[in-house]
């Protein structure tokens, strides 16, 4: 019996660090690749004599890459909060659609470039207990994959609120390309990106929707997501409503 639960804690720990593995080589790669862009291109700018207007072109590409970069590494300290425990979140009466208005207002520009539509239908006018900063985050973040993965098939995405019980549910709705059902809990992993040479053009690293999730879970909500592969997908979320 002693050894048979010697083996066990031996192989859980052996596969923990062959998750922690991964993990680095991922993070190592996903951090690699702005920098051999910014790399690249500033060699050339030192060599090479450019007119103004590629030097402009290549930082734009630099500015863009470090952008990038750093992105990333905000993503990985929140994942890194989460997952100890060390995130904090306030709680602040948000009105719902305040801050939808406002995220609409952000993301419109990517949008119209896509010629894609954001619309809403609020549900009353819902106050929700939460961390605005942070639920913000989670609205740009949805949304920003909604367009991705919207882009050119000029199909309006939605942002819909239902009040039920002590919650209000919000759900982000879009006519893109759809998730596998075999790959719909697989995508709140940390760097999780579904494979296809379509989805990977789009960019990203994988780390938005196990952030996002982080979030609701922190405020003691849930997320889930329902879709169809070439008909769309709906991120539902809950959030605890404001008592007065
Ligand atoms: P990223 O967008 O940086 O790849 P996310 O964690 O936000 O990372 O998303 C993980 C994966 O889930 C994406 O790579 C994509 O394959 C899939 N996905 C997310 N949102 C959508 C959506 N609205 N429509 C289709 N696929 C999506």
């Amino acid at each position: 019996k002693k050894t048979e639960q010697l083996e066990n804690s031996n192989q859980r720990l052996q596969k923990l660090n062959r998750v922690k593995n991964e993990f680095l080589s991922m993070v190592s790669h996903e951090l690699k690749t702005p920098l051999t862009a910014i790399r690249t291109s500033s060699e050339f700018l030192r060599e090479e004599d450019y007119d103004r207007e590629t030097q402009e072109e290549m930082l734009d590409l630099i500015i863009r890459n470090i952008d990038r970069q750093s992105r990333m590494v905000d993503d990985l300290l929140d994942i890194s909060r989460i997952e100890s425990g060390r995130m904090v979140f306030k709680e602040e009466k948000v009105d719902l659609k305040e801050i939808i208005d406002n995220v609409i207002q952000m993301m419109e520009p990517m949008a119209t470039k896509h010629g894609i539509a954001i619309e809403r239908e609020l549900d009353n006018d819902p106050r929700v207990k939460a961390d605005k900063d942070k639920l913000l985050r989670v609205f740009v973040n949805l949304l920003n994959n909604a367009i991705k993965f919207t882009a050119d098939r000029g199909e309006s995405i939605k942002i819909k609120t239902e009040e039920t019980g002590d919650f209000v549910e919000i759900s982000v709705i879009d006519k893109g390309i759809g998730i596998p059902e075999n790959e719909q809990e697989k995508i709140f992993e940390k760097f999780y990106q579904v494979d296809s040479t379509s989805r990977r053009k789009v960019g990203g690293s994988g780390l938005g929707l196990a952030i996002i999730k982080g979030i609701i879970e922190g405020h003691g909500g849930s997320i889930r997501v329902k879709s169809e592969p070439g008909v769309g997908s709906t991120f539902v979320f809950t959030l605890r409503k404001w008592e007065e």
